[in-house]
């Protein structure tokens, strides 16, 4: 393949952690063929678009980010634009006749054919649709050493698709059925990344409770037990848990493993048995109190999270009043709410009783209104705690979020294990001097607590045994 010595791309990433993931490995793919990352879109001779089909919000997103790249094309005709995800592949050719600039449309399971039909377009200028389900998506690892020279935390994906079709939702339908990567690749991809400096990973799939199940491997709380043991490496995260398959062995692995964050993202997507049973979820409001209890008692510090669909049809305002019980019962520290809205091939578009628009609307700000005061009250609750925070990076918190932080250094921005964002400055003329830097674990004193994020100081010790488990009692 010929080597570019001056081309640079851009890749645009629309949508969940999954996406974020596939962007690093489409990234490889064309780093390797000598293409640069460009500063700006409209420097780039290659766009790559990575698209989300999950809500129609983010679909229209797609369309409309890719009109605006017609007039680049005009301008320059040499640029290549491609477009993946699973949008990509719910649509496959009609983008193509929609979307005349677009030379490429590449499906959720085509990542490893890129560089090839990059090459194909540069060199016969022919347009191609690849959107063939093949099941080798995630058979090879990315670059983990080029990867992770910037950035302490990392996702590394241990499965792909899903079997579970809730009624609402496209995934089974554009990424394919479940199959998990052989623990050895995955423990293999994490000592590289942990060998080249990565802190934290987070293992990633559509439910990662079901890993190994199909394959007859190891399930996931093993995999987590062995994970836990790789050298150099200090947090472990995952996402996302269907409530269904949380087992008593996984739970059991938030009191065992030193580096298991109390964090976990537990989408229950509604309160009422009714609306959950019509999603097809297969679990019932009660058994998810149970997990919740059950979670609490073997890690009190863990952090829940939540996933919500309001107006999903057929919703009546009891139904609504349930979740909302259950989100006050279960005093979550955040959520991600959303509309329901009808998606192609998802067999709830078919449902009758269509809720309006306005009570969707409605119903969300309630929702999250709801959310916003809980969170509130959290947060309020940790200040003067001290927090065990890795840093990641200069945050891009405003003088607005804390008036009186003083600015002769840029703030520093990290995560508790409970996945809370800290903001703090290095005490530089105003409390202890700390050599900060990305990749550390240092331990914050909050003294300000916001609706998405807290603000802190650092104390004077630094770590000298860094734990996962964090701190929540020592207040200094
Ligand atoms: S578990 Fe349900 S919501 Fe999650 S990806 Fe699978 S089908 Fe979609």
């Amino acid at each position: 393949m010929n080597q570019l010595m001056t081309a640079s791309y851009h890749i645009e990433t629309i949508g969940c952690q999954m996406n974020v993931y596939d962007s690093e490995r489409m990234a490889d793919h064309i780093e390797s063929m000598g293409y640069q990352r460009a500063n700006a879109v409209d420097a780039a001779d290659l766009v790559i678009m990575n698209t989300c089909a999950i809500r129609e919000k983010a679909e229209q997103k797609v369309f409309s980010y890719l009109g605006r790249l017609a007039p680049l094309k005009r301008r320059h005709p040499e640029l290549i634009i491609a477009v993946g995800g699973c949008v990509a592949q719910q649509e496959g050719e009609r983008i193509l006749s929609r979307m005349p600039h677009v030379d490429l449309v590449f499906g959720t399971h085509a990542i490893r054919n890129l560089a090839q039909h990059i090459e194909t377009i540069r060199h016969k200028r022919r347009r191609i649709v690849d959107v063939a389900m093949d099941g080798g998506a995630i058979l090879e690892a990315p670059n983990a050493a080029s990867a992770a020279l910037e950035r302490p935390s990392r996702f590394v994906t241990i499965m792909q698709g899903c079997d579970n079709y809730c009624t609402y939702c496209v995934v089974p339908h554009v990424r394919g059925p479940e199959a998990s990567r052989h623990p050895d690749d995955i423990l293999e991809e994490i000592r590289t990344l942990a060998h080249s400096g990565v802190r934290e990973v987070t293992l990633l799939g559509q439910n990662v409770n079901s890993y190994g199940l199909k394959e007859g491997m190891c399930s996931f709380a093993e995999l987590l037990r062995r994970v836990d043991q790789v050298d150099g490496l200090q947090r472990i995260r995952f996402t996302t848990s269907h409530p269904k398959d949380l087992s008593d062995e996984l739970i059991r692995c938030f009191s065992d493993l030193g580096k298991l964050c109390g964090h976990i993202h537990l989408p229950v997507q509604s309160g009422s048995d009714r609306t959950l049973k019509r999603m097809n979820r297969k679990y019932t409001r009660k058994d998810y109190l149970n997990i919740i209890n059950r979670l609490r008692s073997t890690r009190p510090d863990i952090a829940v999270t939540s996933d919500f669909i309001v107006g999903f049809p057929g919703e009546t305002e009891a139904d609504f009043q349930d979740t909302l019980s259950l989100v006050e019962r279960v005093q979550l520290d955040g959520m991600f709410a959303f509309k329901y809205s009808d998606r192609p091939s998802a067999p709830a578009s078919r449902f009758p009783e269509k809720i309006s628009e306005p009570v969707k609307k409605q119903r969300l700000q309630v929702l999250l209104d709801t959310q916003e005061l809980i969170t509130r009250k959290k947060h309020a609750a940790l200040v003067g705690t001290r927090q065990e925070i890795l840093v990641e990076g200069f945050s891009k918190a405003t003088v607005a979020d804390n008036p009186t932080e003083p600015r002769t250094t840029p703030p520093w921005t990290g995560r508790t294990p409970q996945n809370k964002i800290v903001h703090f400055s290095d005490g530089n003329g105003n409390g202890p001097a700390l050599a900060i830097s990305v990749g550390k674990l240092v331990w914050i004193t909050i003294e300000r607590a916001f609706s998405h994020s807290l603000w802190g100081r650092p104390v004077e010790r630094e770590l000298d045994m860094p734990s996962a488990k964090g701190d929540h009692s020592d207040a200094s």
